[in-house]
């Protein structure tokens, strides 16, 4: 049965007469992810992520319809990575604001893009495509932000490593390698200081910060933990959808 909240599976007999309130906009990356997990890696985190906080949400009367994730993020500090799929920041604007406007047209008061990629960063975007429709809230979430994955992992790693892995063993371990396969993971970091203290910020030339394109040291993965996590950070958005539903936009602070 296709899920009302899944855009690609429901159909117009259902849309057209469906009132919804907020529309999810997904958004992923395709890359390398160390050895052993596939490019699709952040596509398949947010379509998983995004389904299960919806569905949640629609089960407590928000009505929230998913729209299919997109699949390419910024990779700026990875041009020299094969088929790593570079979007610009300025091409993921122009999206936005074409999606804005198709969920403004269709009445829909509000879009959350769920993020699912580090180097993607929507902050500024939601300011500027803001301006151009005053009818609409506009909000940005990144997942891997929402639950603190230290209580879930001994190393959380910060790509490819044993949070992203469990996850994925437990939403797609069919087309996951074996651990035997996946590299360490192991990552250099900046030799300046103020980097180090992280109050000033560059993009980092990932080819040279790793050997494998991991950052994290996915060996001690596994699919229990990997569950455990997505149920809390499904749980944790899914209360912020229901919330967002019951609000008027004219109406959102106190
Ligand atoms: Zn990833």
């Amino acid at each position: 049965m296709p899920r009302p909240y899944i855009l690609s599976e429901t159909n117009w007999k259902t849309v057209k007469s469906e009132d919804y309130q907020l529309a999810v906009l997904p958004w992923g990356a395709t890359e390398a992810h160390n050895y052993h997990l596939p490019y699709a890696t952040d596509n398949i985190q947010c379509d998983f992520i995004a389904a299960e906080s919806a569905r949640m949400a629609w089960e407590a009367g928000a009505k929230v319809i998913v729209l299919p994730t997109v699949p390419f993020g910024v990779n700026t500090g990875q041009l020299d990575i094969k088929l790593n799929l570079n979007l610009n920041p300025t091409t993921q604007l122009a999206i936005i604001k074409d999606i804005a406007a198709t969920i403004q047209r269709s009445k829909i008061p509000k879009l959350v893009i769920m993020n699912g990629h580090g180097g993607n960063d929507f902050k500024q975007m939601v300011r500027e495509t803001g301006q151009f429709f005053p009818d609409l809230f506009i909000a940005s979430l990144s997942w891997f932000k929402v639950v603190d994955g230290n209580g879930y992992f001994e190393d959380l790693g910060d790509h490819a490593g044993e949070m992203e892995t469990s996850l994925m063993m437990h939403f797609a371990p069919e087309i996951v390698l074996p651990l035997s396969e996946a590299g360490d993971g192991k990552a250099k970091r900046f030799k300046i200081s103020a980097m180090q203290e992280g109050w000033a910020w560059a993009e980092r030339s990932w080819s040279q910060v790793t050997r494998d394109t991991g950052i994290g040291n996915p060996s001690n993965a596994n699919e229990t933990k990997g569950k455990a996590y997505f149920q809390e950070v499904a749980k944790k958005i899914a209360g912020f959808f229901t919330e967002l539903c019951k609000l008027d936009n004219n109406d959102l602070y106190e």
